[in-house]
């Protein structure tokens, strides 16, 4: 079966050198924008791509509000800040992420709060939330959600949409809205994946964004926080130094972030996202083919949650066994077909593993068993 992967893999791409699980592609206007900045000397954090990518951002994604950032984690600690969480305060998240969406919850002084993922959507889990927080939780006197063994407050919850595959948003956006915490998204990896026809990232008060040199857009480096208008108001203002407008006093009314995203990295982003669809498209077609190639196999697919169209940025597959998995990462590497088991559950690092945590059988199961397969949007002869 691996040496069939190999082969397919090599088919795609159409070579037979070294193949990354994801390399960006750049077939737009992406040269003539970035020189425009060069030209006009607009490169850092003034420009007008920066605005423009902002209002596309918004536009695609049906935000109110859309401010970018240098990256994805700074977008976190963004939203997180705007959803007031502070020192002391807990953040439910899933054990089965990138390490960023903990290390923005730890850079607000809070902890995170492991609750297992849902085997289908591979993202929290939203029936495992509600009977965690039934157990562990109550609302106080001042409707704010408590831990019932030391009453920290639980300020916020923070699911992530693997690989693009979005979460079962409904019962999220229920179970948040019962217990009063704020829902903030990490759609680090889903920009242009849909629930039920909306965008990811735009259900809870905050969502995030990231256009990191592995994602299916990139600026270089670079986030977006998408929010509502008062909260975008908000977010532009505590990114750019919390500077009062004006001609040429320095006046900043708080403690605030160069988070700014240059205007050159904004340029690649607009040329990007004029290609969105585009890649969108190669990517289902290349989900499409690796599902037809698994079919039979006892190595299974990834396939998009019910209701939902994921943009399959990576794509994902299933092994029966750890030695299984072993085995397919040993084989594909070795022939130059780059492939990558899941991430370490957060709770096996060593600065997350006193943090609270539920059962964690899903996520424990799916960390031995998953690897992630050449992704990179197909070569224009292979569609
Ligand atoms: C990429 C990513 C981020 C943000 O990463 P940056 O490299 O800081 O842009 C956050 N969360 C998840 C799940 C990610 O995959």
């Amino acid at each position: 079966m691996f040496d069939a992967i190999i082969k397919f893999v090599r088919e795609q791409y159409a070579t037979n050198d070294f193949v990354p699980l994801h390399a960006p592609v750049f077939r737009g206007r992406e040269q003539e924008y970035v020189t425009e900045t060069i030209t006009s000397t607009f490169v850092s954090s003034v420009g007008t791509f920066v605005d423009q990518f902002e209002h596309d951002v918004a536009a695609y994604t049906g935000s109110a509000r859309a401010t970018a950032t240098v990256n994805g984690t700074a977008a976190l600690h963004t939203a997180l800040m705007l959803a007031e969480v502070g020192r002391g305060d807990l953040v439910i998240t899933q054990p089965l992420t990138f390490v960023a969406t903990c290390n923005a919850v730890a850079y607000c002084g809070a902890e995170p709060v492991f609750i297992d993922v849902d085997r289908a959507t591979l993202g929290l889990c939203p029936h495992a939330l509600a009977k965690w927080l039934e157990t562990h939780a109550f609302v106080g006197d001042d409707a704010l959600c408590h831990r019932k063994s030391d009453g920290r407050i639980i300020r916020a919850c923070l699911p992530m949409h693997t690989f693009g595959h979005p979460v079962a948003l409904d019962e999220m956006v229920a179970v948040c809205a019962l217990w009063n915490i704020a829902l903030i998204e990490d759609a680090a990896e889903s920009l242009g994946s849909l629930y039920k026809g909306r965008h990811t990232g735009t259900f809870g008060k905050l969502g995030t964004l990231s256009f990191n040199g592995n994602k299916i857009i990139t600026t270089g480096g670079g986030g977006m926080v998408l929010s509502g208008e008062a909260l975008g108001s908000r977010a532009k203002h505590i990114t750019t130094t919390a500077k009062r407008p004006h001609p040429y006093e320095f006046d900043h009314d708080e403690i605030g972030f160069n988070y700014r995203l240059p205007n050159i990295n904004a340029a690649l982003g607009c040329a990007q996202l004029e290609q969105l669809d585009k890649f969108i498209c190669a990517k289902r077609e290349l989900a499409s083919r690796y599902r037809e190639l698994l079919r039979s196999s006892q190595i299974r697919f990834v396939e998009e949650p019910e209701n939902c169209r994921s943009n399959y940025w990576l794509n994902a597959v299933i092994c029966e066994t750890k030695a299984q998995r072993d085995a397919m990462l040993k084989a594909t590497n070795e022939a130059g077909v780059m492939t990558r088991p899941i991430w370490r559950l957060m709770t096996g690092l060593s600065h997350y593993s006193n943090c609270q945590r539920g059962d964690l059988s899903n996520a424990q199961w799916l960390e031995e068993r998953i690897v992630n397969v050449p992704s990179s949007v197909l070569p224009e002869g292979s569609l």
